[in-house]
């Protein structure tokens, strides 16, 4: 499908492709690459060639408008569903000045609008009005600490991690929408228990609807990233639930997370993509499906499920994909 082009021929919209948190998403990538106030190790669009904090107009909101127009009748014509329009693009969404006017002029197509930003700049007054017209908001928490900040989100040195701590609080309290939160975890930086905590802590007062556990499964921009092991993920899982009631893993399985075939086998895969199974509830799910704990042996011996043991519990989790 031929959608409008940026000055870079990169296209404006996307997908639908599916994403286990907005169901069938419409990309809109309202930013060109690489234009961001962070340069994460973790990026996967690769290092941030412009780093900047003071949001401009890059496309004309009418533009993204047609293109988003035109991309939804294309869907359409091959039957394809969309359930939200996100601004996901190559850079930072909030450093558009256009994406209140943006999200107006989309509002009348009915579509549910979703935004995934870093959080760097709702600290703005106006950021926090263009994120508080969006139904869906996801904001980035890596670390609450300034030395990890910067080795992991590599930020534009004008930027403070306590007014955009503050700004999410702020946004928090008072956004309608749905509010999500991500968190990076990233091997040796931001995984040990102390560094997790600190962020528990902060989303317990931060209360966001769902609080996202991350970690790299594509090509990061600074080679020597690596994810966390099983263990470490599980424990920070188990510490952010402690302050935040519904805490997801989001570690590269989009496609199948949804599905609950009643293929016993498939079911463990789906379910423990997105959350660590305690022994009993397998147990449960096994007999449900009058199915053998052999099951699960097999799943362990194919390296598709790990057992991990974590505050005197058994508990069965997906093994995580690395980034090649
Ligand atoms: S905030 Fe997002 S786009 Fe910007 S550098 Fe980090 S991961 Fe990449």
């Amino acid at each position: 499908m031929t959608t409008p082009t940026n000055a870079d021929d990169t296209p404006i919209t996307f997908g639908p492709v599916p994403s286990r948190r907005l169901g069938r998403s419409l990309g809109i990538n309202n930013i060109p690459p690489k234009y961001c106030s962070y340069s994460c190790v973790y990026c996967q669009v690769g290092p941030t060639e412009h780093r900047e904090i003071e949001p401009r107009i890059f496309y004309d909101p009418e533009t993204i408008r047609r293109a988003v127009m035109r991309h939804i009748e294309a869907a359409q014509r091959t039957g394809e569903p969309i359930n939200y329009l996100t601004f996901v693009p190559d850079g930072e969404p909030t450093l558009d000045a256009g994406l209140a006017e943006t999200i107006d002029l989309l509002r009348p197509l009915g579509i549910k609008i979703a935004v995934i930003s870093n959080a760097s700049l709702v600290w703005r007054d106006d950021v926090r009005v263009a994120l508080g017209k969006a139904d869906w908001v996801s904001l980035k928490v890596d670390t609450v600490d300034e030395h990890r900040w910067r080795q992991i989100n590599g930020p534009h040195p004008d930027l403070r991690l306590n007014d955009i701590l503050r700004g999410i609080e702020q946004f928090a309290s008072l956004h309608q929408g749905e509010l999500a939160t991500e968190t990076m975890l990233v091997a040796n930086i931001n995984d040990g228990a102390d560094s997790v905590t600190a962020v528990a802590e902060f989303l317990g007062r931060v209360k966001p609807a769902r609080a996202y556990v991350a970690i790299p499964t594509r090509p990061p921009a600074e080679p020597a990233t690596r994810a966390p092991d099983e263990e470490t993920v599980h424990r920070a899982y188990q510490i952010v639930k402690s302050k935040v009631e519904n805490v997801e893993y989001l570690i590269g399985y989009e496609g199948d997370a949804f599905a609950f075939t009643g293929d016993v086998r498939q079911d463990l895969l789906s379910i423990t993509a997105v959350h660590p199974m305690p022994e009993q509830a397998v147990s449960a799910l096994l007999q449900k499906a009058q199915a053998e704990w052999s099951v699960v042996n097999r799943l362990v011996a194919e390296g598709k499920i790990k057992q991990v043991d974590f505050a005197s519990k058994r508990f069965y989790v997906r093994r995580f994909p690395r980034p090649s």
